[in-house]
């Protein structure tokens, strides 16, 4: 099997790798398990002072690791140093806060003494999306490696230079061979893995049908799993809200990464009274980005990853077009080479419209006008999903009410959903489940043992 590397901006072939085959993948495994057996009795000082190093070998690399995710998958550069610097951030907050995060937690018992202790799972397995190619991994690796894990990537077919390049990162810094280890596979190679004794849990970042057929997997094998799938996110902006400000930021929030971000805001719920003047800031905030080159400066917005993924984007529209949505901009593929999609705004979409009802993965807006907060709240709720949401008011003791009744895995008042490794990260519903990041993103992956004294 081969595994290309693809320029979605270009539609040029990069480079291509066979992918691994079972003696390399046996081999593979064999020296990850015994490196991670050495790293889980590495005292906690020595690992912390390894993910400085990748810290810094992130930063020192930035410049040739940056460009290899614009030409794998489209998105700006700006967007693609940005990423790295916030792996290299998500390290240094992990090495600075995971000793406490370790650290033994004594509960009182009727024991003489009785403690959690937080030992190492084993080896993780991560599945992940090509949409964050650094990032998705990075933010999973450090606190899985601060735990004493080891782990073993799968990534995304579409970007199997990116795969390589991070684990070329961790040689550089001096972690252990193995501990970080890529396998370039497809996903047919992912059941086997799971099921191999050498992995311990699985970590997945990517579709909800996906996540399924890898939760049913993982479920069979009896293997924890943390799963962070698709969403829907709904931007609130109610009557009181600054709705200058919410306009800007959710240019931002729809289009960044080419809209191609599982917590990007992707239905607009505005109430009536402020609707137009929202839609007017939104749609002419959404004007200004620029369509190019993804590697050109001042390029606000570059190919999406996939040309399917752009066909099936446009079908959306088009669907929610013919089902009554009012089309302000956009709206259609870019003529010529690379899979480049105008940003789109649809007004006038309700509920029951394909804009609303499924993820759209993509540079595509959404806006629904509702009547009230409680309409809002309940549009916001018509989903299967529940990743993230946006709420703009004025109104903080309102809005401390309506975060409860929002069924989200986090609510962002009066700014964007965003990931702060310093913050737990994930879903509810068909978003997924377990937490990424934080203390719990740590916890996730260890064996949380108690430890009982008479
Ligand atoms: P997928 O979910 O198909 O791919 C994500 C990862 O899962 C890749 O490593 C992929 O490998 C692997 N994978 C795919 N199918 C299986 C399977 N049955 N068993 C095991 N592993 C599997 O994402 P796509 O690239 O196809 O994007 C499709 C949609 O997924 C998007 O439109 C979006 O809705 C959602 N998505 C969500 C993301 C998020 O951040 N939550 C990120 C990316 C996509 P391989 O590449 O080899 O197929």
């Amino acid at each position: 099997m081969t595994i290309t590397s693809f320029n979605p901006a270009t539609d040029a072939v990069l480079t291509e790798y066979d992918a691994h085959d079972a003696p390399a993948i046996e081999q593979k495994l064999e020296r990850a398990a015994s490196a991670q057996r050495e790293w889980a009795r590495t005292p906690v000082a020595e690992r912390m002072a390894l993910l400085r190093r990748v810290a810094q070998a992130l930063r020192e690399q930035k410049a040739g690791l940056a460009p290899l995710a614009t030409l794998e998958m489209g998105k700006p550069l700006a967007e693609a140093v940005g990423e790295v610097e916030k792996c290299a951030w998500n390290f240094d907050v992990y090495a600075d806060a995971a000793p406490g995060m370790l650290q033994d937690q004594v509960v009182p018992s009727s024991a003489t003494d009785s403690r959690m202790v937080y030992d190492p799972l084993g080896i993780v397995l991560a599945v992940m999306p090509w949409n964050y190619p650094f990032w998705q991994v990075m933010r999973a690796a450090a606190p899985v490696l601060a735990g004493g894990n080891g782990m073993v990537l799968k990534h995304a077919s579409n970007v199997p230079q990116c795969a390589l390049a991070l684990e070329a990162v961790f040689q550089k810094a001096g972690a252990p061979a193995g501990l970080f280890t890529t396998l370039l596979v497809g996903s047919g190679e992912v059941k086997r893995l799971i099921e191999d004794h050498r992995i311990a849990a699985v970590t997945f970042t990517g579709s909800t049908p996906a996540g399924r057929s890898i939760a049913s997997q993982a479920g069979q094998a009896l293997k924890k799993q943390v799963l962070e799938l698709g969403g829907s996110d709904p931007f609130i902006v109610l009557a009181d809200a600054d709705v200058e400000a919410a306009a800007t930021v959710a240019v931002k929030a729809r289009f960044q990464n080419t809209g191609q971000s599982c917590i990007a805001a992707k239905r607009f719920i505005v109430e009536h009274a402020v609707a137009d003047r929202f839609v007017d800031a939104f749609v002419a905030g959404a004007r200004k980005l620029v369509v190019g080159d993804p590697m050109g400066d001042g390029v606000t917005q570059g190919a999406m990853a996939k040309r399917n993924l752009r066909d099936e984007l446009h079908a959306q529209v088009e669907a929610s077009v013919q089902q009554g949505a009012k089309l302000l901009l956009g709206g259609k593929p870019v003529a010529g080479p690379g899979a480049f999609y105008e940003p789109t705004v649809l007004d006038q979409v309700t509920p029951d419209m394909t804009a609303a009802r499924e993820e759209t993965f993509g540079p595509a807006a959404a806006i629904l006008r509702v009547a009230d907060a409680a309409e809002a709240v309940r549009v916001a709720n018509g989903t299967p999903f529940g990743l993230g949401a946006a709420l703009w008011t004025t109104d903080l003791d309102h809005a401390r009410q309506l975060t409860r009744q929002i069924d989200a895995g986090a609510v962002f008042v009066n700014g964007m959903v965003a990931s702060d490794p310093r913050l737990p990260f994930g879903g509810t519903k068909e978003s997924g489940y377990g937490r990424e990041l934080g203390v719990l993103g740590l916890h996730e992956f260890t064996n949380i043992k108690t430890v009982w004294t008479g």
